[in-house]
């Protein structure tokens, strides 16, 4: 899917002029990469139909650069249904009262690993959790549990003979309680697939021990399945967030998607192996931009957006083009950079620069000394750098309190920047970024 995303991507961020065909043909492909991907068809249809209306509706096809806005309409859009800003972190309770948290799923999604994972989250977060073994049906599922939990460090609660789960997680909840543990994390049964016992079972563990959390752990590899279990889960027993285990087999991101939107329920973490530190929190501008497969570009289009409106960016690649480009507008490039901050950074993300421009060139200190020189200049001095001869030069030195040796280095640069700017301007493709980042 991300092969597929990024080529699409790729195709229509460079262009600056595209049809509402190419948005059409472009969202056409959107769809078979979704569809390819395991994405529920509900879900691909509303993402899809969306993504066309905003595209086409908006000023997307008349704007300065109408790929990089496609692009980024289509980034936001999966953010967006990836996300949930509110819902993405567990809701602890205070030290003082037990947070319950009940693991839900089939047999083999990786409950009890996770259970593992979870745990060694929490006391690495300075909680003092406790495991119970309430997986009663598969016979080692106790050990597994028991050596898991040996390994991070975290007692496990088990009731030897039991063989009602509901006893085992009120035993455990009191024992949290008696031995002032701050999180009981509930392990139980799962079924190759849903059945009345099953749900039943869970059920009543559910009203016994009143759980804050109840998370549904899915194996990312199972795609639609996994949706319509869990709609199933959270008609019967509710769900509060949904666990993507095994994403390290298949980061293809079909099922976070289809989950996400068909559950309504927020993705919280995910299991990226089989050790207990294989857990991550799950973040959806990550999960995004692995989906498109497109690297930062977004984060850099957005960067750029907060300080440069269009029209600018239109006005700096006429000057460009144009070779027009003198040191006021020098002058107000080395502004807008000190404002984005991280220029190094930005560099790494501007596709093809790689190399090319290294972050010596404009490391803080420079832009501030650059910036005091120009400052000293005269406009006319600005506007025409071939007038700036010996006298200046001096003069402008002792003006920004620089040596006449900084104001040399400082016109030396500018000069070939220009050359730059000219090979640049009639490169298309990279034309439009060098521009909105850097203006150089
Ligand atoms: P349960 O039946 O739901 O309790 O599932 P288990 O926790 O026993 O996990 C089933 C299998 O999946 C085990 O072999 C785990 O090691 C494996 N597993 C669980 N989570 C992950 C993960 O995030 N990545 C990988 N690679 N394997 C996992
Ligand atoms: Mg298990």
């Amino acid at each position: 899917i991300s092969q597929k995303f990024s080529g699409i991507m790729r195709s229509l961020s460079g262009k600056s002029k595209i049809s509402e065909k190419n948005v059409r043909d472009a969202v056409e492909e959107i769809k078979l990469a979704l569809l390819d991907a395991d994405v529920n068809l509900r879900v691909v249809r509303r993402f899809v139909n969306g993504t066309l209306d905003e595209a086409l509706g908006e000023k997307v096809l008349s704007a300065v650069d109408p790929g990089q806005q496609f692009v980024k309409i289509v980034y936001d859009r999966m953010v967006a249904l990836l996300g949930d800003p509110e819902g993405q972190k567990l809701s602890l309770r205070g030290p003082d009262v037990v947070t319950v948290i009940l693991m839900m799923g089939l047999q083999g999604s990786g409950k009890t690993t996770t259970s593992a994972k979870l745990a060694l989250r929490l006391k690495k977060e300075g909680r003092r959790p406790l495991l119970a073994a309430a997986d009663l049906v598969r016979p080692a599922a106790i050990d597994q549990l028991q050596v898991l939990g040996s390994k991070v460090d975290v007692p496990v609660h088990v009731l030897p003979g039991a063989s009602d789960p509901v006893k085992v997680a009120v035993d455990a909840l009191a024992r949290a309680k008696r031995e002032q543990r701050d999180v009981l994390i509930i392990d139980t049964a799962g079924r190759m697939h849903l059945d009345d016992t099953l749900m039943t079972e869970i059920k009543k563990v559910r009203d016994a021990v009143k759980p804050d959390e109840t998370l549904f752990v899915a194996d990312a590899m199972t795609g639609q399945n996994a949706v319509s279990i869990a709609e199933e889960f959270e008609k019967r027993i509710g769900i509060s967030g949904v666990i993507l285990s095994k994403f390290d087999s298949d980061a293809r991101g079909g099922a976070a998607l289809s989950l996400r939107s068909v559950v309504g329920k927020p993705i919280k973490f995910i299991g990226v192996g089989e050790k207990p530190e294989d857990f991550e929190p799950f973040y959806p501008e990550r999960m995004a931009s692995r989906i498109l497969g497109m690297g930062d570009i977004v984060s850099l289009v957005e960067k750029a957006q907060e300080t440069m409106d269009i029209e600018e960016a239109e006005k700096m690649q006429r000057k460009m083009a144009k070779n027009t480009f003198d040191l006021q507008d020098y002058l107000e490039q080395l502004d807008r950079m000190t404002k984005m901050g991280g220029v190094g950074k930005m560099l790494e993300m501007i596709p093809g620069t790689q190399g090319q421009i290294s972050e010596d060139d404009i490391d803080k200190a420079e832009l501030k000394r650059e910036k005091a020189i120009i400052q000293s200049m005269t406009y006319t001095e600005r506007e025409n750098c071939h007038i700036i001869g010996p006298t200046r030069r001096k003069r402008i030195a002792r003006g920004s309190g620089s040596s006449v040796n900084d104001v040399n280095r400082l016109l030396r640069k500018f000069e070939k920047m220009r050359l730059t700017m000219k090979k640049f301007a009639k490169n298309k493709k990279y034309q439009a970024e060098m521009l909105k980042q850097m203006g150089i």
